[in-house]
């Protein structure tokens, strides 16, 4: 068998897909979109076997940089399966529909320039119709049980403690009446987060993908993270200051709720409104809402005393663009999260450029900022930014947290690790940047005597 590995190599960490060939069929590990740099239109084609002959697609989880490029497959005349778990298939058709959403108003922006130009318009990457077809192709999988998936090869699928719905994959290969195991770590959560389940790591493989992306170091504990946030809020709201929060749709917006509604629980701050300033947040705090098995015993225990959404009576809603625009008259104290998470579109921008010239305003960043983005200018402290066009002195008080990565840490991944290295495996690192994946690399070969890989972009791995 070989396996090509079409994505998340080479440094990069968006693009994730492997394409795996036996004798009797061809499956791909993930399909995701390259996101950012230079290369990314070039590099976002239908990760296809050059017969194009797909048997099936197995998806880890939802997020954009591992399913973005699904679509491309229904446009290429890919009808086969797509197999991932339920609440992963729920999160990847809210994310593909909103992908080919903004897929389609990219282009026509920069069609409108072109017309102007006299030149002839270009088609978007995919269309919402490529989307809604991928998505009637996904087939729902159980975790932790054998599902056959393709001729020859089964898959199965163990939580990843990552995003809900995220899971590792094994596949077994039956390769002449001998079985092959290849395992994806797919991405990995912390451990001991709150709402969701810790990983589950496998135990054999004779070849493991390990992700990297945190392969250098460890995150701030994420209790102190929570004792900062409280503390934030506590000073804000004592201020009458507004606090922004620019944040992922998925995940990370959920976590921000629990751990105000833990606030009012305890009592830790008098309630005041709360803005979830993001449709697409919305949806996907609906999908957490009925995917109570995927939590951990904590939070089951948390939201059987009382649900979440019993602590925020002062939560609202803003699906619309009116909704949103209603918030600029809303005096402090209040909190807002919107998207994007790195500020570099969406309706955060109108909050920002609202507030941040006010010096009671807080602005606290809970996620990655690439280093071009808006966000990547508040954290390194910049006192003057532009927004829309317009100067805009920044007097707000700046916050990053770093301790409430979705991605586990060095540690975390190690102890991953840990459990499937006495199977001696190889091992590739991919989904890294290359100085995080060789600090990890050279971890892993000190303490298992196992020399990892380092693919680069297309390397074919034979095994
Ligand atoms: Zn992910």
């Amino acid at each position: 068998m070989k396996i090509t590995i079409l994505g998340a190599a080479g440094g990069e960490v968006t693009g994730s897909a492997y394409l795996v060939q036996t004798q009797s069929a061809s499956v791909l590990v993930d399909c995701g979109l390259f996101q950012g740099g230079q290369r990314a239109d070039e590099l976002n084609r239908p990760p296809l076997p050059p017969d194009g002959q797909l048997d099936a697609v197995l998806i880890t989880h939802g997020h954009l940089d591992h399913t973005g490029r699904l679509p491309l497959l229904a446009k290429a005349g890919y009808t086969g399966p797509v197999f991932a778990t339920p609440a992963t298939i729920e999160m990847s058709a809210l994310i593909l529909r909103d992908s080919a959403h903004i897929q389609s108003a990219d282009i026509e922006r920069v069609n409108r320039k072109r017309e102007r130009a006299g030149e002839p318009p270009l088609e978007p990457l995919y269309t919402s119709a490529h989307a809604e077809a991928i998505i009637q192709q996904f087939k729902p999988v159980p975790y932790q049980q054998a599902v056959s998936v393709a001729p020859g090869l089964q898959a199965i699928w163990t939580e990843a403690g990552h995003m809900l719905g995220s899971a590792s994959i094994q596949l077994l290969v039956d390769d002449g009446g001998k079985t092959k195991r290849v395992v994806f770590s797919g991405d990995l959560g912390p451990r001991n987060a709150p709402i969701l389940k810790d990983y589950e790591p496998f135990r054999q493989a004779d070849l493991v993908f390990l992700e990297s992306t945190y392969g250098d170091r460890d995150h701030q504990p994420f209790g102190e993270t929570v004792e900062e946030f409280f503390s934030i809020v506590q000073t804000a709201v004592g201020a009458r200051g507004k606090i922004l929060v620019p944040t992922f749709a998925v995940g990370r917006a959920q976590l921000l709720m629990t751990l105000l509604s833990q606030m009012f629980r305890r009592q830790l701050v008098p309630p005041f409104p709360i803005f979830l300033d993001s449709p697409m947040a919305i949806a996907a705090t609906e999908i957490y809402r009925h995917h109570h098995e995927l939590f951990d015993e904590e939070m089951l225990r948390y939201v059987a005393q009382k649900p979440v959404r019993a602590d925020l009576q002062t939560l609202k809603l803003c699906a619309t663009a009116e909704d949103s625009k209603k918030i600029n008259d809303q005096p402090g104290p209040c909190l807002v999260m919107a998207g994007a998470g790195m500020c570099n579109a969406g309706r955060i921008l109108h909050h920002l450029k609202a507030n941040l010239w006010k010096p009671e305003t807080h602005v606290v960043i809970v996620g990655y900022q690439s280093d071009d983005s808006l966000g990547r200018r508040l954290v390194n402290g910049e006192k003057l930014v532009s927004i829309f066009g317009e100067k805009i002195a920044v007097k707000a008080q700046v916050h990053t947290l770093g301790g409430f990565s979705a991605h586990a840490g060095q540690t975390d991944l190690l102890a991953w690790f840990n459990v499937i290295a006495p199977s001696q495996p190889r091992v590739a690192l991919t989904h890294g940047e290359n100085p995080q994946r060789e600090i990890l690399a050279k971890l892993i070969e000190q303490r298992y005597n196992l020399k990892p890989q380092l693919p680069e972009l297309h390397e074919v791995i034979e095994l």
